[in-house]
């Protein structure tokens, strides 16, 4: 039966989910030192297919660890999407770099690959790519400019769990990536994030910088450097594995949502759907998103939906409109077309693995009487 409030998330929890909770209760593994983290780890590790995973409390820790692992820090510049959240942005200036904006691409809504190289300069240290929304960045230009240049690459792969890039797992690429477990992905711990490597080097630093900086040898509480303390607990990881166990179930629940959506809206005038796949990827539908041919519209639509008790979110802020930057004299006069017209026109439909095919389906219905 469809629900009576149809929320713009709610989270899949039939699996092992409460068994490996009591488990933690039973056992009084409730901390950061329990057996589930490293088994969560490792699983989540492989999976994505690289040598090591580092759990820690969420997806922006995750990024701010990446950031600090490959001593990106003052003077750097870190090139990324002006269209995302605000997380990695908050991670590079903390660290005392800039970040530096790209457009989107119209149809994708990720970084557009073809205006990177010319935001390249002696300063760049790395590139961020942010996977949006269910469609993959175009990673093969983007591994090229690094190669080319020697610039580190972070992936956030925060909404891209199962996903592949030309049939290899997104999270894979580059020196580190990173995810989150929010319980709107597609897989959650509540609160949780995961950074993975490579290199057995980096995989330890990160450690370090999740746990206060301890040294892992040596006198306790001394520390050289200024880590976080983002430790993941025991009861979190009990919930990812749980999750992984199920994770093939929760795409096809994810692609399945996004095919009636495509059906139902097919040749809607006025507003432009996701694409389902293009030539590297197949869509997962992290969320369904629709961008209105103009903020009027975008407005009257969400606002419409909302009277009729259908939850909805708007899309991303641009990084370059952000009060918060701006106040600290980032980003004056700087121009996104694509991402501003992203940004005040877009808006997501409910997308949560909680919801029934029901619910996508009464969307449609009133979608299609505005
Ligand atoms: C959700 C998300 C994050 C932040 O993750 P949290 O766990 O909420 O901190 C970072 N980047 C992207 C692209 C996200 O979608």
């Amino acid at each position: 039966m469809a629900h009576s409030f149809i929320p713009v998330n709610t989270p899949l929890l039939d699996g092992n989910e409460e068994r490996y909770l009591m488990e933690c209760i039973r056992t009084g593994w409730i901390s950061s030192e329990g057996p589930f983290i490293k088994e969560f780890e490792e699983k989540m590790a492989a999976y994505v297919g690289r040598n090591f995973g580092v759990a820690v409390s969420n997806g922006s820790a995750a990024l701010d660890i990446a950031v600090a692992a490959l001593g990106i820090g003052a003077g750097d510049e870190v090139i990324m999407p002006t269209f995302t959240i605000i997380s990695p942005a908050l991670s590079i200036v903390r660290a005392g770099a800039k970040p530096v904006l790209v457009d989107s691409d119209p149809v994708t809504w990720n970084i557009d690959v073809s205006q990177i190289e010319q935001k390249i300069t002696p300063k760049t240290k790395a590139i961020l790519v942010v996977h949006i929304y269910g469609l993959p960045v175009d990673m093969d230009p983007v591994l090229e400019l690094c190669e080319k240049y020697k610039l580190h690459l972070i992936e956030d792969a925060a909404e891209m769990h199962g996903q592949t890039y030309k049939g290899r797992r997104c999270g894979s690429f580059g020196a580190i990536s990173t995810f989150s477990f929010y319980p709107n992905k597609h897989i959650t711990t509540g609160e949780g994030g995961m950074v993975l490597t490579d290199d057995e080097e980096l995989a330890e630093k990160c450690r370090k910088l999740r746990n206060l900086a301890f040294e892992p040898q040596g006198r306790r509480f001394i520390h050289y450097d200024l880590g976080w303390n983002y430790r993941m607990t025991n009861l979190q990881a009990a919930l990812g594995l749980a999750q992984l166990e199920k994770i093939g179930q929760h795409l096809e629940r994810k692609r399945n949502f996004g095919a009636i959506y495509q059906e139902g809206l097919r040749g809607m005038k006025d507003f432009q759907l996701p694409m389902d796949k293009i030539n590297y990827a197949e869509n997962i539908y992290w969320v369904f998103g629709l961008v209105a041919e103009n903020e009027q519209l975008c407005n009257d639509t969400v606002q419409y939906l909302a009277e009729h008790h259908i939850g909805t979110r708007p899309f991303f802020w641009c990084m370059h409109e952000q009060p918060v930057f701006q106040k600290m004299g980032l980003y004056s006069g700087e121009r996104y077309p694509i991402a501003e017209k992203l940004a005040r026109n877009g808006f997501y439909l409910p997308s949560g693995l909680g919801l029934v095919n029901e619910d996508i389906k009464k969307v449609i219905q009133l979608l299609k009487a505005v």
